[in-house]
């Protein structure tokens, strides 16, 4: 059986360090050599979850391309099942990310591939997303394959609202646990700014009216686990933050690794919080996600 069955994008990420971001129209030559590597909230979530050891299938939509036989192959040598990535007769998912030293970044995305998905070529997924222990989502696929995938699953719903944007109210209502950043939880709440304090935030997590959790990732500062009647602050490890990119996806992963431990939320988000912390001290952000015997197993 499956553990976990990540439905979400798969992506070429092109990295190109500059010594200054271009402004609009102007064309600014890097010194450096770019990078390719695997990337998309979904592949990195699922190679974070598999690196954690779990059993890990993803669904998702890659060209047929070179550029989808080398994600494919890339994610299969971590470990994760990628039976259910469809070919589509669109380019693979590509991310520009210009870097500058200091950390600015600007991303542009063609989502490719990943848009093409649609919810009818899930019917035939059915099994796989019915018997799966736990599935996990992100927005970078159409709204409507998160829809019917959280409609096909029977097992643990986890869903990371990334990036922000308007989530149905049956697909909130079958969550069992939201994994929004502040920005992700504002929007989601209609909040006109999410530079709030932990009240605000957990009062904006309360009004969504998910069925679980709502656990919002704060950076630095750690993040918030808010029930219906309570609510923790789970502080951030100390660490020497080198690229805070995937920090999210290796939270994501980590969080719904250890509730199909059995965990509780509180002790859940601990973990996740020490796998995040360590991704955060590499750079990259599929790369950086941590093997299971790297996360530090006491606060
Ligand atoms: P991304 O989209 O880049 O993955 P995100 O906005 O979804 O990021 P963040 O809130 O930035 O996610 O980070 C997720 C978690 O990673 C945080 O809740 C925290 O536990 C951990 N984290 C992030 N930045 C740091 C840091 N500087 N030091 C320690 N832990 C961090």
């Amino acid at each position: 059986m499956t553990d976990i069955v990540v439905v979400g994008s798969l992506n070429v990420d092109v990295v190109v360090p500059l010594h200054e971001l271009p402004a609009p129209g102007q064309t600014v030559l890097g010194a450096a050599d770019h990078r390719r590597t695997g990337g998309g909230k979904g592949a990195n979530q699922a190679v974070a979850a598999a690196r954690l050891g779990r059993r890990v299938a993803i669904v998702g939509a890659v060209g047929i391309d070179a550029d989808g036989d080398w994600l494919l192959g890339l994610i299969a040598a971590e470990g994760v099942t990628t039976e259910a990535v469809l070919r589509a007769p669109r380019p693979t998912g590509q991310a520009i990310v210009l870097v500058t030293a200091d950390g600015d970044s600007t991303i542009a995305v063609s989502s490719g591939a990943n848009m093409w998905l649609a919810p009818e070529h899930l019917a035939p997924l059915r099994d796989l997303l019915g018997s799966a222990r736990a599935v996990l989502l992100q927005q970078e696929v159409d709204a409507a394959v998160v829809a019917e995938a959280v409609r096909l699953a029977e097992g643990l719903v986890v869903l990371n609202p990334a990036p922000a944007r308007p989530v149905d109210p049956a697909t909130l209502a079958r969550v069992d646990v939201l994994v929004p950043n502040r920005g992700e939880l504002a929007a989601l709440a209609g909040a006109p700014t999410p530079d709030v304090g932990v009240d605000g935030l957990a009062a904006m997590a309360r009004s969504l009216g998910t069925r679980g959790p709502v656990v919002v990732t704060l950076g630095g500062d750690g993040a918030l686990v808010v029930t219906t009647d309570r609510q923790w602050l789970v502080p951030a490890e100390q660490v020497d933050a080198v690229d805070a990119t995937g920090a999210g996806d290796t939270f994501c992963a980590a969080l719904a690794d250890a509730l199909l431990d059995g965990a509780a939320i509180d002790e859940a988000a601990r973990w996740a919080s020490r796998a995040a912390a360590v991704t955060v001290t590499r750079a990259g952000a599929m790369a950086a996600a941590p093997r299971r015997a790297e996360v530090p197993t006491v606060a």
